[in-house]
């Protein structure tokens, strides 16, 4: 007897012949039909029980969620939604679940309760085929890169440089919050702190990344980055993961086609790998639509949108363009967006970011040069001395999914913005050395992991795309 995974034993049956298998029980019905899951396929192998033969005891604990083991012969089914199915010889119940307690019964729970059982969740169908693709695109990103030869960098997730997120990060102190030690002028005294200084979580991995990438040449970073923004959306995550790779020798153009190569070869990926669970999600999409009034209703099917972007050229349209479509726009006249696009040099919200991709190119688009002011420090000055060489993708139903940029790499200029910005220089003396020793064009952009999984599931909140939701009141688990 072989003891195989459902993905396994569904994908093969013929090299089975009796089977023992063990999971977990999604539905028992008529007393003689149990669903079973083990969480390595989004299918369910039909366990038949003849009842008459089994005892009433163990029969009544074949509840929703127990964990059992089964074994007995492996036949072709006759019945509907099945191609194989078990008749059961054996049955054993090896962890029990009252139903009168566990909270996932067979019937539709919302995101929402179910985000309170997040410890459980991961047992329905669908958290459990987000949860494989997640898994999935993790292992492609790291195939893309490692075949191109990128070497994967950890950058460390307590820093010491509050150059990029300033306002928005977590502290890291073990000070007591009670009494801490006062310096002279009456302020805390980080001086006494774990580190001897102030430290926080990073917000992200780039600026270490540089110093990689102009030593080993192509690297990426794939970790953790931690933002104190208080922005309750289905977008933003106080926790979340990125990737970043960074290269040298690249121009904003290499950039672009670097970020664009990547994203269609991970989505290819995926829609090799997990054909099933995106058939059951792009399924699941389109019950939900169809609860919908009709102009909420998404114009693509998931699969479909999956396939428009690995099969569109994404739209290359500079920050100037957009500003002039977006203050050209029937939304903009009649006063339809929430923030009216008046004049160059305002950022652009995720209601413009969506016009442009999903009414007015309907392509993923990428944005470049935009105005120095509403960009960070380190971004490429262009000749018009307003713009820099920075680069946003914008996705449909997402918005932002990846932001990059090709880095200053002339010292006067860098110092000259990072002085104008009011930010502390002598913290970036590691960085600013970079420019002195050995300086190169480099380039880089940040994807959130998050957001990709987003789009690659057809989710709609970032809370139901990692296992552990971070937001703002929100840490349990
Ligand atoms: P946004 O304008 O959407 O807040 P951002 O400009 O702050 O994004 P970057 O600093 O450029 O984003 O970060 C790079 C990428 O990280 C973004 O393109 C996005 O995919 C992702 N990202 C940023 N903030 C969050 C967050 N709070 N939760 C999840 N992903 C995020
Ligand atoms: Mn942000």
């Amino acid at each position: 007897m072989k003891y195989p995974r459902l993905v396994e034993l569904l994908s093969k049956p013929e090299n089975y012949d009796s089977v023992l298998v063990r999971g977990w029980v999604r539905t028992f019905r008529a007393n003689r039909f149990i669903a079973l899951n083990d969480g390595s396929t989004i299918e369910n192998l039909q366990c038949v029980v003849d009842f008459k033969n089994t005892d009433e005891k163990i029969l009544k604990k074949i509840n929703t969620g127990a964990a059992i083991e089964v074994s007995g012969k492996l036949i072709k089914s006759m019945g509907k939604g099945q191609s194989q199915e078990v008749l059961v010889e054996k049955i054993e119940i090896i962890g029990e679940a009252d139903p009168d307690l566990y909270p996932i019964q067979p019937k539709k729970h919302s995101f929402e309760f179910l985000r309170e059982k997040a410890h459980l969740r991961v047992r329905t169908a669908t958290f459990s085929a987000v949860m494989r693709i997640r898994s999935v695109l993790s292992f492609a990103i790291h195939q893309f890169f490692q075949d191109k030869g990128f070497y994967y960098i950890h950058t460390p997730i307590i820093t010491g440089s509050d150059a990029e997120g300033a306002g928005e990060m977590f502290r890291v102190s073990v000070l007591d919050p009670q009494k801490p030690p006062i310096d002279a002028d009456g302020s805390v005294d980080f001086k006494q702190d774990f580190f001897g200084k102030e430290t926080n979580l990073t917000v992200s991995g780039q600026l270490e990344a540089e110093t990689y990438a102009l030593g080993l040449g192509n690297v990426y970073t794939f970790g953790p980055t931690f933002r104190a923004e208080n922005s309750n959306t289905s977008r933003h995550l106080a926790e979340f993961w990125m990737i970043e790779p960074e290269m040298a020798f690249y121009d904003l153009d290499d950039n672009m086609d670097l970020a664009e190569e990547f994203i269609k070869n991970i989505l290819t990926y995926v829609m090799e790998k997990c054909e099933k669970d995106l058939i059951f999600l792009d399924q699941r999409l389109e019950n939900e639509d169809k609860t919908k009034p009709l102009i909420q209703r998404s114009p693509m099917r998931l699969i479909q949108k999956i396939k428009f972007v690995i099969e569109n050229e994404f739209k290359r349209v500079s920050y100037s363009e957009a500003i002039d479509i977006l203050k050209n726009s029937k939304q903009n006249k009649k006063k339809k967006f929430k923030y009216l696009i008046q004049e160059w040099g305002t950022d652009l919200q995720s209601e413009h970011e969506r016009y442009l991709v999903e009414k007015h190119f309907n392509a993923p688009v990428i944005l470049y040069d935009y105005p120095a002011k509403i960009k960070a420090f380190y971004m490429r000055m262009n000749e018009d001395q307003k713009t820099v060489r920075a680069m946003d993708i914008l996705f449909p139903g997402i918005g932002e999914i990846v932001g990059g940029s090709q880095r200053e790499e002339r010292l006067v200029f860098l110092k000259k913005r990072i002085q104008e910005l009011g930010i502390d220089d002598e913290e970036l003396w590691w960085y600013l050395d970079l420019r002195r020793f050995g300086s190169t064009p480099h380039s880089g952009f940040g994807l959130g992991f998050e957001r990709l999984v987003l789009f690659a599931t057809g989710m709609s909140n970032i809370r139901d795309v990692i296992p552990y939701p971070r937001t703002p009141q929100n840490a349990s688990f």
